[in-house]
């Protein structure tokens, strides 16, 4: 075990029993040494005893776990300390710029337990309610969280994309007659991704060129195949020959057993290889259903369907943005309505609104609507918190009132499968829902949803006309695609919602729209994409 492990291992022990509130001394005295072992200049393993003892710092109890570690490569403290604290919050702890102070606040108040749930909770504005945070340091914990998450075995397609985008830029400059895409998952827009894959149509040669560029470590070179790390994040780089670039395009893309089909020619385009299969051309995102003598259906949703943002968050309950501004944006991005969303009384960490504060919204859209001048409608919604029982959580008076109603579960979320699904269509079944918000409360890398019995769960929507959100937070993105088949068969609407908790944040619907696709939704079953008559007269306003 070399001087940096050791090091790393004090320091590890000092933040969980900083974690834990233990002996502020001791966690000093951890800190210390550890500072002291990483600059220190021979290996501790070939020192003797007497040396290490006489190392500024070594008390011990300190010689004696060095010893420890240096003879078992583990040390038990730090063992038993581990094995006190749940896995994510060891993750969290990992983190740079958040300490364990602040770690535990999140943990205790926002109930927190892993790295992904404190970024949410960053982009949702929770952090800055908490002592010791300012909007200042929120935004540093979201940088230094993005990055943490960004070099773990698996990352968010969102965490990647700008870097994706920024690194093909340089790619082309650096080699701009070469034919080159990304492909794999991250051209089918894959959620979760595990490396970034780029084909390009050239020579070995040009493999030195990319790694010389800045950030690049070569891990394996193969024949036509070189991995790489950019920003330690893999990137496998495939060669192909200028005539089989699109074959290979395709292929890589995937379902490889369509490829397979084919009979191999110098293929121009794509959509040359979906004309020799049969089968109506498919954009990469919308292929993973796509099998041989099947056709897709022929109006898949766009984004230029989408005609209104539903579900968004605004200065009523825990987003960062005014409702007038929210609205300003929405019209700005060419939608035609916008039914703001926000959180219903019980939600008290998200500032919940109360039934006063319900009033006055209502009051400020009024005011704004002026449909007649600019052809653009807040609608009143809420996202209503499903209660334990079931039941929503305002009263029928009140929840009548409004024009939109998501029901949507955030609070006491262990439940085994029967209670979860119960619970949930107790909810749909109340006559004033409209539609369901993020069924399994999953966050993609950082939260398993509840265990449900989601084809139960379709039919007590399609029972009582109920449709479903598609939460298009890169996230959540819940519904799972792989549901929405099943959903339309019972011909359940889906609503591809963005969940904003900030006006950009509208624009998680394009996202959004391509993970649609990849189910398969097509525009009839798309509810926003309905015009703002016929998407109240589905809400039965
Ligand atoms: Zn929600
Ligand atoms: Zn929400």
């Amino acid at each position: 075990m070399g001087n940096k492990e050791l090091a790393r291992s004090f320091d590890q022990l000092a933040k969980i029993m900083e974690f834990q509130g233990e002996n502020h001394y001791k966690i000093r005295s951890y800190q210390r040494i550890s500072g002291t072992l990483k600059k220190l200049g021979s290996p501790l393993a070939e020192m003797s005893m007497d040396e290490i003892n006489a190392i500024e710092g070594v008390g011990k109890a300190i010689a004696g776990k060095i010893q420890e570690l240096l003879n078992t490569g583990t040390m038990q403290t730090l063992e038993r300390y581990k094995s006190e604290v749940p896995q994510g919050i060891l993750e969290m702890l990992n983190v740079k710029g958040i300490g364990p102070k602040k770690i535990k606040a999140a943990w205790k108040e926002l109930g927190v337990e892993s790295a992904t749930e404190l970024l949410y909770a960053c982009n949702e504005n929770r952090l800055v309610e908490l002592k010791g945070f300012g909007a200042k340091t929120q935004q540093e914990v979201r940088r230094q969280l993005e990055f943490f998450l960004r070099n773990r075995a698996n990352f968010l397609h969102i965490n990647v994309k700008e870097m994706a985008d920024h690194l093909m830029e340089i790619l082309q400059s650096t080699l701009p007659s070469i034919q080159m895409s990304w492909t794999g998952s991250f051209r089918r827009c894959d959620p979760v991704l595990d490396k970034l894959e780029l084909l390009i149509a050239a020579e070995d040669d040009v493999l030195d060129e990319i790694l010389a560029l800045p950030d690049m470590s070569l891990i394996e070179k193969r024949a036509e195949h070189l991995s790489l790390a950019y920003q330690e994040i893999p990137l496998h780089i495939y060669l192909s020959t200028p005539q089989d670039f699109v074959l290979r395009l395709f292929a890589s893309t995937g379902p490889r057993a369509l490829a397979g089909r084919l009979k191999g020619a110098a293929y121009t385009n794509e959509e040359a290889c979906f004309d020799e299969l049969g089968i109506r051309y498919l954009s990469p995102e919308a292929r993973a259903l796509a099998v041989a003598g099947a056709q897709p259906p022929d109006r898949l949703v766009r984004r230029e369907d989408i005609l209104g943002v539903v579900h968004a968050h605004s200065l009523y309950s825990d987003g960062v943005d005014g409702l007038e501004e929210m609205a300003a944006y929405c019209k700005g991005a060419g939608y035609q309505y916008f039914v703001v969303t926000d959180h219903s009384q019980i939600a008290v960490y998200a500032n919940g609104v109360s039934r006063k504060n319900v009033i006055r919204q209502w009051e400020e859209i009024d005011q704004l609507n002026n449909f007649a001048v600019d052809r653009f409608r807040i609608l009143k919604g809420i996202e209503c918190d499903i209660l334990n029982d079931g039941n929503l959580d305002y009263d029928d008076e009140l929840l009548a009132g409004f024009e939109v109603v998501i029901a949507s579960i955030h609070t006491n979320i262990r439940m085994n499968e029967r209670k979860a699904t119960d619970r949930i269509i107790r909810a749909v079944e109340s006559p004033h829902t409209n539609m369901l918000g993020h069924p399994t409360g999953r966050l993609l890398l950082g939260r398993e949803g509840y265990p449900l019995d989601m084809a139960k769960i379709i039919d007590a929507c399609a029972a009582n006309r109920v449709a479903i959100e598609l939460n298009a937070s890169p996230y959540r993105l819940d519904l799972d695609w792989r549901w929405i088949a099943k959903a339309r068969e019972k011909e359940v609407l889906i609503s591809i919602n963005p969940d904003a908790h900030a006006k950009e944040a509208i624009n998680y619907v394009d996202f959004g729209v391509k993970i649609a696709r990849k189910g398969w939704l097509d525009k009839e079953g798309c509810l926003n994409a309905r015009d703002v008559d016929a998407f109240l007269t589905f809400c039965g306003k």
